[in-house]
């Protein structure tokens, strides 16, 4: 048996954790879903689509601590447990690397394929910040794996399967509390980064936070959401939340526009999930272009009002 962590947004599952599920279930063997706070039910029903076919749900009032929910995985481990897979996100890394001291069994982060066989596993994961990828073997009756964030795509299982659902309320020492989230504050509503079928992105380029508004419209036209490279976020133009890259967030859209951004490495690797990209740049050398799949060569300033007015126009 396979225990796969769940991480959902009011009872959605997190992409990445669609994308854990289908790699659990490319390992064979039943899929047990772990799914923590208001909506983990729902989350875990959900799951079945992608071959989650028993579930806990488990309630810990005092919201995310990293020790506690370690605690109540390494409690749903059984002696048939062959491996625990969360995604490879912030919170999914850390639950294992609490999970690995609590259990001594062997933690690999980010990985893109693993194997089992008599000699144990082997497994590929990426490592510096996807730049490069790593052979590994790892042994042990129990092994922890995260599965880094849009290596693979999200598959239906085929048969929806119903999911028997247990919820527990685990008592919590004051040990494990010892690092939980206090604040949570929501980012404005709207299209999430990470999960979004379109972005477009605004780099150096745009100029300034002003700059961005042409960007807003274009993506909010466009029902996408609007990244953007560390020099922006470095210059204070827009928060980290919205950086793409090594130092940000993963993403996987369907189209990513990215505006007057040069395409150093640590940006590629945020977006090499993307399927197209159409980059919008005044220099025909930046290194994005060979990366691209179409390409305006032109100052945003003029060429982003352009698209928006076209798409009114078509609209109209
Ligand atoms: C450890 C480490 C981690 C990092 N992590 C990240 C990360 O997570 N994400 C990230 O993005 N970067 C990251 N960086 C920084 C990265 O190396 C680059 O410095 C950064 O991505 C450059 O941002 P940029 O493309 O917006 O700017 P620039 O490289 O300055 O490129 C600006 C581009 O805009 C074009 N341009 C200028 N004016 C216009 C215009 N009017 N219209 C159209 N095009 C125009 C230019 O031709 C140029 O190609 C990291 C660096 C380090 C060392």
């Amino acid at each position: 048996m396979i225990l796969v962590l769940v991480e959902h947004e009011g009872g959605v599952p997190a992409r990445t954790s669609v994308e854990a599920a289908t790699f659990a279930r490319e390992l064979g063997g039943p899929i047990h879903g772990v799914a923590f706070g208001d909506g983990g039910a729902e989350a875990l029903a959900a799951g079945g689509e992608y071959g989650v076919s028993a579930g806990t749900h488990v309630r810990i009032s005092e919201g995310f601590a990293p020790g506690a929910w370690a605690q109540a995985l390494a409690d749903a481990v059984t002696n048939e447990t062959s491996a625990v897979i969360a995604p490879g996100t912030d919170r999914g890394n850390e639950i294992l690397a609490h999970l690995g001291a609590k259990t001594q069994a062997p933690f690999v982060a980010n990985c893109v394929a693993a194997a089992l066989s008599s000699d144990g596993w082997t497994l590929t994961r990426q490592r510096w910040g996807g730049s490069l990828l790593e052979d590994a073997r790892a042994q042990g009756p129990l092994i922890l794996l995260s599965v880094a964030p849009h290596a693979v795509a999200p598959e239906p299982g085929g048969e929806v399967v119903s999911v028997t659902i247990d919820t527990i309320e685990p008592t919590v020492s004051s040990e494990d509390l010892r690092v939980r989230a206090t604040w949570v504050e929501a980012t404005e509503a709207g299209v999430s980064l990470a999960d979004a079928r379109l972005v477009v992105g605004g780099g150096r380029g745009v100029g300034g936070a002003a700059g961005f508004a042409a960007l807003d419209t274009l993506a909010a036209a466009l029902g996408g959401a609007v990244g953007v490279s560390r020099a922006v976020t470095s210059a204070g133009w827009r928060p980290h939340a919205e950086q793409i890259g090594q130092t940000g967030t993963r993403i996987a859209p369907e189209l990513y526009i990215p505006c007057g951004i040069s395409g150093a490495s640590q940006h590629m690797v945020g977006c090499r999930g993307a399927k197209k990209l159409l980059t919008v740049n005044t220099d025909p050398d930046a290194p994005i272009l060979s990366k691209s799949d179409y390409a305006v060569i032109g100052d945003l300033h003029q060429v982003v009002p352009a698209i928006i007015a076209e798409l009114a126009n078509r609209r109209a």
